[in-house]
């Protein structure tokens, strides 16, 4: 009899299963949204806004879902060689309408060609995160800058916002499950990307000042594309 092990099936056990849940859960909510989507363009002006207004209810419920999953299941399902130039540019693009939406701009300049290894819906999830939060923080004039380079060995980069910015005690709660100081926020999202970052052998920082802003910096060890088949054992799920 082995406590330990049936301790360690059991959670293999849960985070099966919780993958399975988020998986088929995912997809009515898609298909509902779609449906949504459609009728909306069907009706009269003043209940188009309750259209959208479910459509982005269904959106959190997804995110939900989403961040809980990773969570439940941190190591990555298929690990590659990122172009992480590539992936920011896309997530980019993703968050610019965000952005305007908060009356913001993103100001963005990656160098080319910075390999990392990591699995590329989990980098998303963990950059759109983190760049989502610092939209959420803007205020007036708000502006985003992320910033990518090789330096030594390691990829760099910077996501910075003059939101409103954590105090200390703020700072200190990051990553802790459910913190969070917005109403409708879940306070998972920090604790899912530093769990990502960490999988992917990188390490993040948080810098901020009330009332001036926040910087995040995080760095990976930068990846040789030509060693792709080689990675290590405890990379692969
Ligand atoms: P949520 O966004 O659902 O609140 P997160 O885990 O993503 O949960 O973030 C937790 C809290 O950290 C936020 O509620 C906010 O108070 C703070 N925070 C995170 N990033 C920033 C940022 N860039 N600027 C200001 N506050 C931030
Ligand atoms: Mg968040």
């Amino acid at each position: 009899y082995n406590h330990n092990l049936q301790r360690t099936e059991k959670l293999k056990i849960i985070s099966d299963m919780a993958a399975s849940i988020a998986h088929e859960v995912r997809n009515p909510l898609q298909v509902t949204r779609g449906f949504l989507q459609l009728l909306a363009t069907r009706t009269d002006p003043k209940s188009k806004s309750y259209f959208d207004l479910a459509t982005n209810e269904l959106d959190r419920a997804s995110d939900i879902i989403t961040d809980y999953l990773t969570f439940a299941r941190p190591e990555m399902d298929t690990v590659g060689v990122l172009n992480l130039s590539e992936e920011l540019k896309k997530i980019e693009a993703m968050m610019t309408p965000l952005a305007a939406m908060h009356g913001g701009v993103i100001r963005f300049h990656a160098e080319n060609d910075l390999f990392v290894i990591g699995n590329s819906s989990k980098f998303k999830q963990a950059f759109i995160n983190m760049i989502k939060n610092s939209i959420e923080a803007l205020g007036k004039d708000g502006w985003i800058e992320i910033k990518a380079i090789a330096q030594a060995g390691e990829v760099f980069v910077w996501i910075k916002d003059n939101g409103e910015g954590m105090d200390e005690e703020q700072l200190a709660k990051l990553g802790v499950p459910y913190f969070s100081t917005k109403s409708k926020g879940t306070g998972l999202g920090m604790m899912v990307t530093i769990r990502i970052i960490e999988v992917m052998q990188g390490t993040i920082v948080f810098r901020s000042e009330k009332g001036k802003g926040t910087e995040v910096t995080i760095r990976f060890p930068l990846a040789d594309p030509e060693q792709a088949e080689q990675l290590p054992d405890e990379l692969h799920a």
